[in-house]
């Protein structure tokens, strides 16, 4: 039986690089990659890829009608043959008004301050791995150009060698030069213009090295700051590696775990002969000294507090594939302290220095995580609790994936946050641009001499290539345009074609803004997954009504 990614797709004339997983992209997703994977090529082509390719000489059939286990990919989306709910003002239930594009795809998160987003979308936390660091531009500006939240993730002062931070007491200390966070948010702030957010997080390193406090004094609200308790990838905090001996002893003076232990003879003599070849710099687990939940929960309210005494008036928090406890604790904890955002990560994607088996086994796959969280949700809300608003990240890269999260968690999604999926965009924008202009492949990060045939057959130049390139170019205008990375270009392009497909799913779902998507919308193409996510199986949405009907 055919699972609904396979390596090529026909019908859209895509074809993974590599073995596809449950989001659609390969396991492996290189910065190289010449295609073309739906992903990669909607970055070029935009919304075109809704559709299947050589239209007028083809006819197509879906292949995804085997729904084989519990995932996003065995829910369906519903659709009905009448009604429109959710127009924006001014617009009528006639035909003419209710057309796809004028779906909203516009909305809000945020408990005391409302943060606006222009679709609801956000980015997973790109922290001190160093491929977000070389592709940062790219999803900074692409992010703030289509409107939604960027997060910085963690360590990435600790592990900027031209940062300073001075020991205080206490193991904290005081940043006093942040080069590397400084541009983060700033190619960020640059472009945005009321709509998204630049998201900080805070490891336990970035806690001890003072990274809220610098923020605060140095950006003031323009920044929201995330607590971590963990992600989908992995439950043993962030990691890089590194080549170089003098790099690794720098992380470990700067109190990283760094494995193996650079200051050691044997390692070091073992580096020099070749036989050790690059160490792993890890982060601490958080919360090792609390034994129970309430101390979890009292430690967690200080936490808010100490950061809002500071003067951060967004706060959020992001939790990982950890078991139904910690789930309850973060849904109840982040709704008791009012925070503006929870986003919930599920097994298990990174970027690149997660240990495989870990990502492979650990932690609960996001599907049961999300509906969990959906369940959990519920019943604060029977209790009168406002609940905190949440945003559902692992394994999305698609128009439906975000339509089926966004419902399965209604009404308490706002939004969906992807990470490997945005970032292929950023790649490719830097291979196509160092490819056109050699003299600044260097800088972008371009991994190109020149463009592939893959490319090629889409256009020569950035404005041939890019679907979203004119658009973008009324928005900015030319001159503004020119010093834009194509990574940003590209992402933009992407995220036209994820709006304009989901405006379609909602379109016929006959929801025209977002809060009027609920979970009626799906059902579960098998019977385990409806056991697993309370989610109705296809038969048996709507059966009593429709048997009243041929009863009447
Ligand atoms: S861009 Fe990444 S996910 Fe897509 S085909 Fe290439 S390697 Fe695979």
């Amino acid at each position: 039986m055919e699972m609904r990614f396979s390596k090529g797709n026909d019908a859209l004339g895509t074809k993974n690089r590599g073995n596809p997983c449950e989001s659609s992209l390969c396991t492996l997703c290189r910065a190289d990659c010449q295609g073309k994977c739906e992903t990669w090529l909607s970055s070029m082509v935009g919304r075109k890829l809704l559709y299947p390719r050589s239209f007028g000489l083809v006819t197509a059939g879906a292949n995804n009608t085997t729904h084989l286990g519990v995932s996003y990919n065995s829910v369906r989306i519903q659709g009905y043959a009448y009604g429109a709910s959710g127009l924006n003002p001014g617009l009528t239930s006639h035909p003419d008004d209710c057309i796809f594009p004028n779906v909203n795809l516009e909305t809000q998160f945020g408990k005391r301050v409302k943060t606006k987003i222009r679709m609801p979308m956000m980015t997973g936390a790109l922290g001190s791995t160093f491929i977000a660091e070389k592709y940062w531009d790219s999803f900074a500006v692409g992010g703030a150009l289509i409107g939604i939240p960027v997060v910085i993730g963690e360590n990435v002062v600790g592990v900027d060698r031209d940062s300073e931070i001075s020991p205080q007491q206490d193991r904290k200390g005081k940043i006093l030069r942040a080069p590397e966070l400084d541009r983060r948010i700033e190619t960020y702030l640059r472009y945005f213009d009321g709509y998204g957010a630049i998201i900080v997080q805070l490891n336990v390193e970035d806690t001890r090295n003072g990274v809220a406090e610098y923020v605060v004094d140095k950006y003031g609200d323009k920044c929201i700051i995330e607590l971590k308790w963990g992600q989908g990838a992995k439950n043993i905090g962030g990691e890089i590696q590194v080549r170089s001996m003098d790099y690794a002893m720098f992380l470990k003076q700067r109190g990283y775990v760094v494995d193996p232990d650079p200051s050691l003879s044997e390692v070091q003599q073992g580096f020099e002969q070749g036989a050790i070849k690059s160490f792993a710099r890890h982060s601490r687990l958080g919360s090792t000294n609390l034994g129970t939940a309430s101390q979890v929960q009292e430690d967690f309210m200080n936490s808010v507090e100490y950061l809002r005494g500071l003067g951060f008036e967004r706060i959020t928090l992001k939790t990982g594939s950890y078991g139904m406890e910690e789930l309850a604790m973060a849904i109840k904890f982040a709704t008791d302290a009012e925070l503006d955002l929870l986003t919930i990560d599920g097994s298990g994607g990174g970027t690149g220095m997660s240990p495989w088996n870990m990502m492979q086994s650990w932690g609960v796959p996001s599907i049961h995580l999300h509906a969990k969280a959906h369940e959990y949700a519920g019943i604060l809300s029977a209790k009168g609790k406002n609940v905190v608003d949440m945003s559902f990240a692992g394994g999305f890269a698609l128009e439906d994936h975000i339509f089926k999260a966004l419902a399965l968690g209604a009404p308490y999604t706002k939004l969906i946050c992807m990470g490997r999926a945005i970032m292929v965009p950023g790649f490719l924008g830097a291979n196509i641009e160092g490819a056109i202009h050699p003299e600044r492949r260097a800088d972008v990060n371009g991994n190109w001499n020149e463009l592939p045939k893959t490319v090629l057959e889409v256009g020569k130049t950035a404005d041939e290539i890019f679907a979203g390139y004119h658009d973008l170019e009324k928005k900015l205008g030319k001159d503004e345009l020119a010093r834009i990375p194509y990574g940003a270009i590209a992402f933009y392009t992407q995220a036209d074609k994820l709006g304009c497909g989901l405006q379609q799913l909602m379109a016929g779902a006959r929801k025209f803004s977002l809060n009027q998507i609920t979970r009626s919308e799906i059902f579960s193409g098998n019977r385990e997954t409806a056991q697993e996510t309370g989610i109705p199986h296809v038969t048996d949405v709507n059966n009593e009504s429709a048997k009243k009907i041929l009863n009447s």
